[in-house]
């Protein structure tokens, strides 16, 4: 932390530096033309808390050197993480794309869903097994079952799966079967959770909450990777403005703003991002162009019977459609929807 002393007198610098000292860090004087600065190093945790220095009377201004998310920022990491999942690689050069239904409704519904994604060149399966739903009397999901079905799917296909887990008495049952552990944006900060799959051996997709900044869901991710797992993906589903013509809004910023600030892959979800299936297609192309790491769309074979989100499922004829188009549209950002063999190939040439 800095602390900006308001006073350049001797005794009040020293006032401070002991208050500094005294709550456990180093403090190291900076003496500049017209400021005295304090630096402030050490670990916070545990400790009382700097900023509260503020409020003395010798004192301007107190504020962090480095962003609080230490292990998730690129200050301290530079290089794009990447996260191998089954034969697919997310953060490299690969687009992923994970497709499949909102909720998992059948063994037969997730099935021939599997085939048209895989069919249509999707790389990870998606479906809700546990569902986190505004009304408790709507649908809340196959769970284990689901869970079983989705299993079957992955393994028909071949394609790996992510399903969502909401409580953290879940995250070992669900690490059991799933591929990727989704954190749903209704739970961004629940931060018993944020530990439990951070304790798992699953990489985890972390939604962004609908009422969350950027800096909030960065400090989830650091939550998650203070466990000691590294492998977050960071996933954009629109957040609550006061704009009713779309579900929510889609912040597609995130994409470059989350490559600033952090090494962690970032992908879009267009289809919770808008609600609406014909506004998915557009942006799911623009966050291609925009340099995500990957796309979450949801497709269901029949929408209008769909058990949740249906108004924003994509048929399996118009996702196929929009995978032509995003296949193309990846090499304006330098990706391919093929697994990321990059450094297999550079290795074995050098
Ligand atoms: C979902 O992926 O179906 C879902 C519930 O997403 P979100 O947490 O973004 O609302
Ligand atoms: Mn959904």
């Amino acid at each position: 932390m800095v602390i900006v002393m308001a006073s350049r007198k001797r005794e009040d610098i020293d006032h401070v530096v002991k208050k500094v000292e005294a709550l456990g860090y180093q403090a190291h004087l900076i003496e500049g033309v017209e400021r005295t600065v304090i630096a402030a190093i050490g670990d916070e945790r545990g400790k009382s808390r700097l900023q509260s220095l503020e409020s003395l009377e010798h004192v301007e201004r107190v504020f962090p050197i480095l962003k609080s998310y230490k292990l998730a920022g690129r200050e301290s990491h530079e290089e794009d993480t990447i996260i191998n999942v089954g034969p697919c690689t997310i953060g490299g050069k690969q687009l992923v794309v994970m497709a499949g239904p909102c909720s998992v409704e059948s063994r037969e519904q997730i099935l021939e869903t599997a085939h048209a994604v895989k069919e249509a060149g999707a790389t990870i399966l998606r479906g809700g097994a546990y569902k986190p739903r505004t009304s408790p009397y709507s649908f809340q999901g196959l769970q284990e079952e689901g869970l079983k079905f989705l299993k079957e799917a992955s393994e028909a296909t071949g394609l790996p799966f992510i399903t969502e887990v909401m409580t953290p008495e879940q995250v070992p049952l669900v690490s059991q079967y799933a591929d990727i552990l989704q954190l749903g944006a209704r739970n961004m900060q629940n931060y018993s959770l944020l530990l439990a799959a951070g304790k798992s051996n699953r990489p985890v997709f972390l939604k962004r909450g609908m009422m969350s900044t950027i800096n909030e869901w960065l400090m989830s991710a650091e939550y998650v990777m203070s466990e000691g797992n590294a492998d977050v993906i960071m996933c954009e589903r629109g957040i609550r403005t006061f704009e009713t013509e779309t579900r929510n809004t889609l912040d597609m910023s995130a994409v470059p703003v989350i490559k600033k600030l952090s090494h962690l892959p970032v992908v879009i979800d267009p289809s919770h991002g808008t609600g609406v299936w014909n506004y998915v297609a557009p942006m799911a192309k623009a966050a291609v162009v925009a340099g995500a790491d990957g796309l979450m769309i949801e497709v269901h074979p029949r929408p209008s019977e769909a058990f949740s989100d249906g108004a924003q499922s994509l048929k399996p004829e118009r996702f196929a459609e929009l995978m032509k188009e995003i296949r193309e549209l990846a090499k304006f950002s330098g990706k391919t929807l093929e697994a990321d063999t990059g450094a297999a190939i550079s290795a074995g040439t050098n």
